[in-house]
């Protein structure tokens, strides 16, 4: 019997992801799109959802990040042994690559949720010994290699990842692919519901576009040009040419070169943006699409840390599955609520102060700022004026940066150098420190154990932005652009505070770093500082705030729940 054979009675939605990301141990993920990914399958195993996901192995991750004393990053390889976490099912698929066949194997991992349910995720392996050594390579390197590695890893997981679903014995009544990488698995489908009309005078007649169109759900995560996968049809030709006919996958997927995601917006009937605001955004870029907006969210119970589990459980039973009861957090006496936010923050201070000198203490107003260092999220827009910062900050606060920058991001990684000298700068008036190798571990440390949680990208580039939910899971009050979630999370002074313009009013000023870092320090100044030390009931309030109206509203089970209504089940 097939460690899958209880798993296949039932018709299941697909879900498509190049990266995601489950556990600590398995550095299958790059950033929020693989979080998202992860927690999206955790909910799905919470709601007894019939689900699948596929994905890529990564055997050698995405990267370890070390960084030398000058600031520079330093990547070393991720690797981690599968055997140890899962077990391959006998079935193999195969895929055609510049004319041989590639051999496919999957790893089979089972999210189980606390009450029983499992969702099977199927992890795509080429490292067999009867593919070549350059193809058993295929599956290491999440985000690795150039644009042929790339375009041949997303062959793997969007056709081999429907071939593979089909040996195992899946039904699947709904293809979900998680941004477009996946959307090759478009044209498999469109072969496979080939029509059987004997006489063809025009080729075209043969797709059934509207049965693979039923079956697909899209969702965006970028509001950048740049950010959508395209290759050129030279690359496509080169690589799996004679698979599906040019002339038409031109039509689908773009006369000048092969865009993935608007091949995934012409097949699918369900297209979604990840926030109200990406959604006009994307609306825009892709006109004459209806695009809708599901709100990301994060998964409760793997976001809030222990001590806050602790009076959830105490208070609000249930929470974690029905994170809904967020809404009755005024049940939790002040003092239990702030004595759960100090012992996560003093886990984390001495977490800090194990790794370097800084000596952070635990009774300073402390900022986090962690996530993937790229330019659009200005990790530096808070030392915009150095001296002010200072003035304002000195023996006040206290900083904690965390970020991985991607290998071929030279700018990202100057980003970090610039940290790393910061740090120097401003030693003996604010403390500041950088937490190597941002991860799950690392992340829950520090989205849980600081006061502030501050994001400030450029608008509108950040589709949504996850880790300020994760804060608002444990309290932690969010000071940030108003852009992604936070456009609708943000009540002034009740959820948190924003930092510059409202977003209706996005101009072309070329100064928008200065005004929004003007804003950054009037706030900080006026209100945070003084509001943390000279007024904690006010305080308090606001991170019950934070929980009842933000991680009330903004976690992955009522994402879900909105996805299973409003694309699944249509
Ligand atoms: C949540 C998370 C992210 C995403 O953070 P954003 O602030 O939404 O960009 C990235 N990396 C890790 C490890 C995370 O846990």
């Amino acid at each position: 019997m097939s460690i899958l054979s209880e798993y296949i009675t039932e018709p299941k939605i697909a879900y498509f992801s190049m990266e995601i990301g489950l556990r600590d141990d398995m550095p299958t993920y790059s950033g929020g799109l693989g979080i998202l990914a992860g927690d999206t399958v955790k909910s799905a195993a919470d709601l007894n959802l019939p689900f699948v996901a596929v994905t890529l192995i990564s055997r050698k991750g995405f990267f370890k990040q070390d960084i030398n004393k000058k600031g520079c990053q330093i990547e070393l390889p991720a690797e981690w042994e599968p055997s140890m976490l899962m077990n391959t099912a006998t079935e193999k698929a195969t895929v055609m690559i510049e004319g041989r066949p590639v051999y496919i194997q999957a790893w089979i991992y089972f999210v189980e949720s606390l009450r029983g349910w499992k969702v099977p995720v199927i992890f795509l392996d080429t490292d067999l010994p009867e593919n070549s050594p350059e193809d058993r390579g295929l599956t290491d390197y999440l985000y690795g290699g150039d644009k042929s590695y790339r375009i041949k890893q997303e062959v793997i997981l969007g056709i081999g990842g429907v071939r593979m679903l089909n040996k195992l014995g899946f039904q699947i009544k709904k293809y979900h692919m998680n941004e477009g990488h996946a959307a090759f698995l478009i044209l498999e489908l469109l072969q496979e519901y080939k029509k059987d009309i004997e006489e063809v005078w025009d080729e075209s007649y043969i797709w059934d576009y509207e049965t693979v169109k039923e079956l697909c759900v899209f969702t965006t995560h970028t509001p950048v040009e740049s950010g959508h996968d395209k290759f050129s049809y030279d690359l496509y030709n080169e690589v799996i040419g004679d698979y599906f006919p040019e002339k038409i996958l031109r039509k689908l997927a773009g006369e000048e070169y092969l865009n993935m995601t608007l091949l995934g917006f012409n097949l699918s009937q369900y297209i979604n943006g990840v926030a109200k605001k990406h959604r006009m955004i994307s609306q825009g870029m892709f006109p004459g699409y209806l695009i809708n907006a599901i709100t990301n969210g994060v998964h409760s119970f793997t976001w809030t840390s222990e001590s806050f589990k602790k009076i959830y459980d105490k208070y609000l039973p249930g929470w974690a599955n029905e994170p809904e009861i967020f809404v009755r957090v005024g049940v939790i006496p002040d003092k239990e609520l702030w004595a759960s936010h100090m012992e996560a923050k003093k886990k984390l201070i001495d977490y800090i102060n194990s790794l370097s000198d800084v000596d952070m203490d635990y009774d300073t107003l402390t900022i986090g700022y962690a996530r993937r260092m790229t330019t659009y999220k200005r990790a530096d827009l808070l030392f915009t004026d150095p001296d002010r910062l200072k003035n304002i900050g000195t023996g006040k606060i206290q900083i904690v940066y965390s970020g991985k920058a991607h290998p071929k991001d030279t700018e990202g990684k100057k980003m970090i150098e610039k940290i790393f000298s910061l740090i120097q700068k401003f030693k003996g008036k604010i403390k500041i420190t950088f937490i190597k190798n941002y991860n799950m571990e690392t992340a829950l440390k520090i989205i849980s154990g600081v006061d502030v949680w501050l994001n400030t990208p450029l608008k509108p580039l950040e589709a949504s932005g996850t880790s300020g939910m994760k804060a608002a899971h444990n309290g932690v009050v969010n000071f940030s652009v108003l852009d992604g979630w936070w456009i609708e999370g943000h009540i002034e002074g009740f959820t948190g505070w924003s930092i510059g313009s409202a977003p209706a009013q996005i101009g072309p000023e070329n100064n928008i770093n200065k005004i929004d870092a003007n804003d950054l320090y009037e706030k900080l100044e006026n209100i945070i500082i003084p509001t943390y030390y000279q007024n904690r009931t006010t305080w308090i309030r606001m991170m019950q705030n934070a929980i009842g109206k933000n991680a009330y509203y903004f976690n992955s089970h009522r994402m879900m729940r909105r996805y299973v209504t409003e694309a699944y089940i249509r």
